[in-house]
């Protein structure tokens, strides 16, 4: 009998595609099959790196039919690699469900190994310019229900907070900041490692100031950090 393949989960990068380790790469090359967010984003990465694995969709949306191929996979003695479409899997991305699950199914021990490497939450701290000993990690914002909330809750907190925020709600955010927590410091960490990277750091008032200069510069991905109060 084979024994149980190992299930990699590899960070890849955040815009610019040379953010990847020789270990990712190596590892990409050697699986026997990429779980892959989206299989055509992916793709732009493999070619760079001339990386000829196969790959097989893993995603929010996927069945437990798929994850119960997965782990069949895994029984089989395949090694997997699992990324997401920028960063580190798992992190505000798919794949916490099948780790697991993959825990549950092949037990406690099971060979799930970590290829560290690009996030944008870390890469947003790194250049904040703020002691990031503690910080609560928000992910994503919630739309509607419960967001008046969370904001209360930050005027209380002394913590730096961080999270994700899109283009479309970047400005909603930054004036929902202003009202909440008009003296505290906020970083807001914009297209990291691409072209249109910009660091901003100020009171909420003056980032909006300066992001209304130019309507581009609201378009992109966006870590936002608040200074601890
Ligand atoms: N797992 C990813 C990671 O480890 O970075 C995060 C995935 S989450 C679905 C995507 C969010 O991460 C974006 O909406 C944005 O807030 C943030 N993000 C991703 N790439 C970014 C970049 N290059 N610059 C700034 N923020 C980025």
């Amino acid at each position: 009998m084979n024994s149980v393949g190992t299930l990699y989960v590899v960070a890849t990068p955040i815009g610019n595609l040379e953010d990847i380790t020789f270990r990712a790469v190596r590892v990409l090359k050697e699986v026997d099959c990429i779980l892959c967010e989206d299989t055509r984003t992916t793709k732009k990465l493999l070619d760079k790196y001339d990386i000829r694995t196969r790959t097989m969709s893993y995603h929010t949306h996927s069945t437990s039919a798929k994850e119960s191929v997965i782990i069949r996979m895994l029984k089989e003695g395949q090694n997997l690699a699992l990324v997401s479409d920028a960063g580190t899997p798992c992190i505000s991305d798919p794949g916490v469900l099948l780790v697991a699950n993959v825990y549950k199914e092949l037990g406690i021990s099971a060979c799930v190994v970590p290829i560290p490497g690009p996030s944008a939450l870390i890469a947003g701290l790194s250049v904040s310019g703020l002691s990031s000993s503690t910080f609560t990690f928000l992910g994503f914002l919630p739309h509607k229900k419960g967001r008046e909330t969370l904001f209360k809750d930050m005027v209380i907190s002394k913590e730096m907070i961080v999270f994700y925020e899109s283009t479309h709600r970047i400005m909603k955010t930054l004036i929902s900041l202003d009202e909440y927590l008009p003296d505290r410091n906020v970083v807001i960490a914009r297209e990291l490692t691409k072209k249109f990277e910009e660091i901003i750091r100020g009171k909420p008032k003056e980032v909006i100031q300066y992001l209304t200069l130019d309507i581009n510069k609201q378009k992109g991905e966006f870590v936002v950090i608040v200074a601890p109060n």
